[in-house]
């Protein structure tokens, strides 16, 4: 499909170019055949007058008492108009190889952020048909197997119910992931991007992560100063809540979870720090794919998750055209850290 597309767009910049060189070398030729024909014909009327002596005539003109040969004669005028043709045709063939070339290269490097855009499109899709297919099947599974069963019982059918409906939840928070992670794709929308306080922000997240650090009896300790910045604080207040939610969730029980914020050289620094599980060497570079999970998280005592909050989390950073990393010890913990512009670069 890209293939062809590159072909047409090639052909489009071809048709272009030639038109222009065409067109030029037509001018060219019309001036100087004009040019050519004035001073081929002034020329004559100079020799005309020279030889009935209205001018003062050179010994050796007088001499040779013939015309110079120079534009006056039709057969040398035609020969320069044939020579001038050869060599405009030489300049556009040579121009329409260059471009061929050029016009196929620019018409690659044109299409290939529209290729990558696409590609990724369908490997989205794909992943999400696959993640939502699995647990659709599995429930369909369940659902047909004790529809078969004669001897199902109320209290059966009421206990598969509630079991469903925990499944549909799970798949629902599935499908408001995908939503998520497809608007924050979306291309730059800088109208959204505000003058923010970082404090209000991150005491909006704490507030939306506590009943799960309730639960588990984490303390989140807020170490964080006030500054301002110019972001979009729905998807700001987003990322701080993935990413205390995932401190939380892969934490053991009455352990901390710390927020800091600090201001270097134009930029903010946010850091998530928990005294969790930690995350291997080898684990790292995967941890912001799209649908990737730790073994540890897949497991059967598994954290809820589908793999999607850390590719959102890039996606927003990104967005505000800032930087997330991580530094992790299995066993011990680990710091996530995120630095934002204080201002918005708009593109
Ligand atoms: P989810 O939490 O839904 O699995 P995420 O994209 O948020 O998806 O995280 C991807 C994986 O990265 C998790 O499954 C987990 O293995 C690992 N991870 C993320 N945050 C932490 C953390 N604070 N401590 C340990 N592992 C983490």
């Amino acid at each position: 499909m890209f293939g062809k597309a590159r072909l047409k767009l090639t052909a489009w910049y071809l048709l272009i170019i030639m038109l222009i060189s065409i067109g030029f070398s037509t001018v060219i030729y019309k001036v100087l055949t004009a040019e050519l024909n004035r001073f081929s014909h002034l020329q004559g009327l100079q020799i005309e007058r020279r030889l009935s002596g209205q001018e003062f005539m050179s010994p050796e003109s007088r001499f040779r008492n013939t015309p110079p040969r120079i534009l006056t004669d039709p057969e040398l005028v035609e020969e320069t108009k044939q020579r001038l043709i050869f060599f405009l045709v030489i300049i556009n063939g040579g121009i329409l190889v260059v471009s061929s070339g050029l016009g196929y290269f620019l018409a690659g490097k044109t299409l290939k952020p529209i290729k990558n855009m696409v590609d990724e499109q369908n490997q989205f899709i794909s992943d999400a048909s696959h993640e939502l297919k699995t647990p659709l099947t599995s429930l369909k599974a369940a659902l047909e197997v004790h529809l078969r069963d004669k001897r199902l019982t109320l209290a059966d059918a009421k206990k598969l119910i509630k079991e469903n409906i925990e499944e549909v939840d799970k798949l629902q928070s599935l499908s408001e992931g995908l939503l998520r992670l497809a608007s924050y794709q979306k291309p730059n929308n800088s109208s959204k991007f505000e003058k923010v306080s970082l404090a209000s922000i991150i005491k909006k997240s704490i507030q939306k992560v506590k009943p799960q650090a309730t639960k588990k009896k984490i303390t989140l300790k807020d170490k964080s100063q006030n500054f301002e910045l110019e972001a979009d604080q729905y998807a700001l207040t987003d990322l701080l809540v993935i990413l205390l939610d995932n401190a939380i969730k892969y934490s053991p029980k009455e352990k901390s979870v710390t927020i800091a914020s600090e201001k270097t050289d134009g930029s903010i620094l946010i850091s998530v720090s928990d005294y969790g599980i930690g995350i291997n060497e080898k684990d790292l570079p995967h941890i912001f794919d799209r649908f990737w999970r730790a073994d540890f998280a897949r497991s059967k005592d598994r954290a809820v998750g589908y793999g999607l909050g850390l590719s959102i989390a890039k996606k927003i950073v990104e967005s505000h055209h800032g930087k997330i990393s991580v530094e992790s010890t299995p066993g011990k913990g680990s710091v996530f850290t995120v630095r934002l512009p204080v201002k918005h670069k708009t593109l």
